[in-house]
């Protein structure tokens, strides 16, 4: 028997409308491009975006088709999401950090044919535009009197004249639930870019399940900052749980480095922001040289790479920040664990509970997870076995765009990663599977080491790759980027481990740097050491 309940599509345009009605004149403020900062309301946002929507028209775009954007985490960038998603037409946002050649390339797979983008970005897409045949459009996400010149394109759109232009009266149509309303690519640092293809009716389940209390915990009461970029996984879905919730939106703009992040939080009176450790690496370095604090922050949701545990302690001890960490993939839009305590945590030692913190967590309500070895058998969930992590779902992938092969394994996505999961149901992460070193049949986690490198006082970044060695086949080598004035030798930093790990996994050698390469989501780029150090043990 049916039950008998509505069928109501669920599409993202209502999260917008369900914001603009009750908490529409909550804030949305963003630092701007062109400089300066730019407040607006739910409910204003939801005006514009009416009016973009119908700006839209005149592309004569069909449904599905993909519009692009190379932007910053600003108010326009936001408008964009909803106003293409909601009428029916795919949002695909780029990474404007990734290498010309590769958004060339990926913009010829979308087939966009339009593109909107910051001022920023004007040399980049003077450079690419030759190359991408679809597209027809380009659009500068400013005002006509900071429109750029450009001898290269000659026909560059205004941004906010078009949506001035345009009437606010529009319909949010009704569209399948299971038609996409974004695609983001997969960084490719092994091959070509994959896109994924987000549905309306994933990314609402995904928001809803991510602002749970035992995920990122987000209400009509905070403010949000989200610093992971909108051009990478939808900046974790934050553009749509902050509607759902109802919260206060801040959007950094450019500006992600310490001193203007800590600013914008004081005066904005963040609640909760979020980003990978990288960048809070920056933002807690210039928080212990100036001797600031954080007044509002309550909570920071880290992941994207595995949070040291020395930065979770840092943020809570000195600054009374409760650190979220979580796990997630592009694949998966992108939310799949989060480390919260259990209630019966709450009565454990502080050392005890950070154990359980410093894992990447439990699966929240819609992700389905297990282990399995090389033969695809489940393993146990007892902390030790460890084995590449499968999950299934109604926000994680099923197909990549235009690749007709399902990447699915019995059901279930091969996420790559290598993991443990305990009885609990805690998930850690071992290490990605190429990351994992072998050395002398003995599988050594890169995670595990860079974590007790980086607890160590002089560390400001600590990375370590596998790299060929002529008796154990691998050996980890260790990169370390010192704090500023900080002193360390090699020996030390290699007696740092003693009593820490196994004798086996400690490094054979330290390098030290001035810098570490990063990939275009701000993770250390592991593959690029590995070509850089693949002799440093070769006799
Ligand atoms: P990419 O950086 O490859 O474009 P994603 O941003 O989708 O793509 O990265 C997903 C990968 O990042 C995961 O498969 C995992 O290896 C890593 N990752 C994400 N969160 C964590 C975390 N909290 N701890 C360890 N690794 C993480």
């Amino acid at each position: 028997m049916q039950g008998s309940m509505m069928q109501m599509p669920l599409n993202v345009s209502a999260l917008l409308q369900y914001a603009d009605r009750h908490h529409g004149d909550t804030e949305i403020v963003s630092r701007r491009v062109e400089g300066g900062f730019h407040r607006t309301t739910w409910r204003e946002l939801h005006t514009r975006t009416r009016q973009l929507a119908n700006a839209l028209t005149m592309f004569g775009l069909e449904p599905g088709e993909r519009v692009a954007t190379l932007a910053w985490n600003g108010h326009r960038h936001l408008e964009l999401y909803y106003a293409v998603g909601g009428s029916g037409k795919v949002v695909h946002t780029i990474n404007p950090r990734l290498l010309p050649e590769q958004i060339a390339w990926m913009l010829n797979h979308s087939q966009a044919r339009v593109l909107f983008f910051d001022t920023t970005f004007l040399p980049l897409v003077e450079a690419i535009a030759p190359h991408c045949k679809a597209l027809d459009h380009l659009v500068v996400m400013t005002a006509r009197a900071h429109m750029p010149v450009s001898a290269k394109l000659p026909i560059l759109v205004c941004y906010e004249e078009i949506v001035d232009a345009a009437s606010t009266y529009f319909e949010w149509p009704e569209l399948d639930e299971n038609s996409a309303c974004g695609i983001c690519y997969t960084s490719g640092t092994t091959g070509n870019p994959k896109g994924v293809l987000y549905s309306q009716r994933a990314t609402i389940l995904h928001a809803y399940a991510s602002a749970l209390p035992d995920a990122l915990c987000m209400s009509s009461r905070d403010v949000v900052l989200p610093v992971v970029p909108m051009f990478h996984v939808n900046a974790w879905g934050l553009p749509y749980s902050a509607a759902l919730a109802g919260a206060k939106l801040v959007l950094p703009g450019p500006a992600l480095d310490g001193k203007s992040l800590h600013e914008l939080m004081e005066y904005e009176r963040v609640t909760f922001a979020a980003g990978v450790p990288t960048i809070w690496q920056g933002l807690l370095q210039y928080a212990s040289t100036q001797g600031v604090r954080f007044t509002t922050l309550r909570r920071t949701v880290i992941g994207g790479s595995a949070c040291p545990p020395s930065m979770i302690r840092t943020f809570e001890q000195e600054h009374g920040v409760e650190v979220i960490h979580a796990w997630g993939m592009t694949e998966l839009s992108p939310l799949g664990a989060v480390s919260r305590l259990k209630a019966r945590h709450l009565g454990l030692p502080k050392a005890d509970q950070q154990k359980v913190l410093e894992k990447q967590g439990h699966a929240i309500f819609g992700i389905d997870m297990k282990i399995v070895d090389e033969q695809g058998d489940e393993l146990p969930w007892d902390g030790k076995a460890f084995g590449e992590l499968m999950v299934r779902g109604p926000w994680v992938i099923e197909k990549y765009f235009g690749i007709d092969e399902s990447p699915l394994q019995g059901g279930w996505f091969p996420t790559g990663d290598v993991a443990t999961i305990d009885a609990d149901g805690y998930m850690q992460i071992t290490d990605r599977a190429k990351d994992l070193i072998k050395s002398g049949g003995e599988w050594i986690s890169s995670i595990e080491l860079e974590n007790h490198a980086a607890a160590h006082p002089a560390v400001a970044l600590a990375a370590v790759i596998g790299v060929p060695h002529p008796k154990w086949d691998e050996r980890p080598l260790l990169l370390v980027v010192k704090k500023p004035g900080a002193e360390a030798s090699r020996e030390e930093l290699l007696k740092f481990f003693d009593g820490k790990v196994a004798r086996f996994a400690i490094p054979d050698d330290v390098l030290f740097t001035e810098a570490l390469p990063l990939t275009a989501t701000g993770k250390v780029h592991k593959l690029k050491l590995r070509e850089q150090h693949r002799s440093h043990l070769m006799p």
